[in-house]
């Protein structure tokens, strides 16, 4: 790997960051707060959040078994995966590398920030092939995008062939695990100590059942962390976001209930769906949707949206020429859903 001297933008690396009132404070006996111009009415919502959500850390360094040191909390990953760009990559000069077909934020946010992207294709199998990602690297790529399970293929990419880019690639590997609460394959969470080029970012949007609050997390070393506190807007995660997810990770057992759920359900609606005269394949998954061949995608989408029916209709995205990709519901739902298929 190359220093993260090397790797940041020399700005970001030289950045002074903003030093807020609550940060230049740091002592737990005051009382009296007439340091950041708050109306002192209107408790608990008058105050300004904690800018480094200690307590909400606290807490996921219990549920993930990563040190709070190593987390970063954003809103949404969204916002992590610009705060990536915004660290590392030089407008108009680096470049990235990633998967393809993927979650299209990291082709946005690189649109944005005006930084080369370099989608390299999956196979047939939607399987990843580690010398390929790398052939594509050259001495500007600063960033290289993988995702497993992959959106919106469903699959999880091979660990090893993940981890020989990792090995492999100079520069910063980013692994997006919005889905893996739903997965056979174990999170890459315990690689991070070993491999400090390493980010991972996971989500409550999803098996958490929480996307509206906006709240999605980074694991990476301590210096790439650091890094990412100081470049972020001071107070990220409002104190309505906080509260709410430390009361959601504080029983673990209802998610565990939803995904046990909603891996039966998915078990059921991909072997109807497979079944159905209308479906040519259903491709292998590790998430909470699933991606089908279709004999005619954009006519089966419109005749759901008819229905008031919404699936993702991928026919537009390479290699998934006529797919659609389905989310899984409720009993119900996928009921609705199958049913509407049937009398297509
Ligand atoms: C849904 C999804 C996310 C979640 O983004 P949030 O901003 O945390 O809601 C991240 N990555 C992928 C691949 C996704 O599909």
């Amino acid at each position: 790997m190359k220093s993260l001297e090397q790797l940041v933008r020399p700005n970001i690396w030289s950045l002074a960051p903003y030093s807020s009132a609550r940060d230049e404070y740091s002592g737990k006996e005051a009382h009296v707060f007439l340091d950041a111009n708050e109306n002192p009415y209107n408790d608990p919502y008058n105050r300004y959040p904690d800018p480094l959500q200690r307590e909400l850390k606290a807490q996921l360094e219990r549920v993930k078994g990563v040190p709070s040191e190593n987390i970063f909390l954003g809103n949404g990953s969204d916002e992590a995966i610009d705060l990536a760009y915004r660290v590392f990559c030089e407008p108009g000069r680096d470049n990235v590398v990633a998967i393809a077909p993927t979650y299209g934020m990291y082709k946005v946010c690189a649109d944005i920030n005006h930084v080369g992207y370099r989608p390299v294709l999956l196979d047939e199998h939607f399987e990843l092939h580690a010398e390929k990602l790398l052939a594509a690297c050259d001495a500007n790529t600063k960033i290289v995008w993988m995702c497993s399970p992959n959106n919106p293929t469903g699959n999880s990419l091979n660990r090893q062939e993940i981890m020989k880019v990792v090995e492999g690639f100079e520069g910063i590997v980013i692994v997006d695990e919005a889905y893996i609460d739903f997965a056979q394959q174990m999170s890459l969470r315990q690689e991070l100590p070993t491999h400090p080029n390493l980010i991972i970012l996971q989500t409550m949007s999803k098996a958490w059942g929480s996307a509206a609050i906006r709240l999605g997390m980074a694991f990476a070393s301590k210096a790439i962390i650091g890094i990412y506190n100081k470049v972020k807007y001071p107070y990220n995660v409002n104190l309505l976001t906080q509260q709410q997810a430390i009361e959601t990770l504080r029983d673990p057992y209802t998610i565990d209930k939803y995904v046990k759920m909603l891996l039966t359900e998915r078990t059921h609606l991909i072997q109807s769906f497979a079944e159905l005269p209308i479906c040519e394949e259903v491709y292998k998954t590790d998430a909470n949707f699933f991606l089908a061949r279709m004999t005619d995608a954009q006519r089966i989408y419109d005749y759901l949206v008819d229905k008031g029916i919404i699936v993702r209709n991928r026919t537009h995205i390479q290699l998934c020429h006529n797919c659609l990709r389905v989310t899984i519901g409720t009993r119900t739902e996928n009921a609705e859903l199958l049913s509407a298929l049937r009398q297509y």
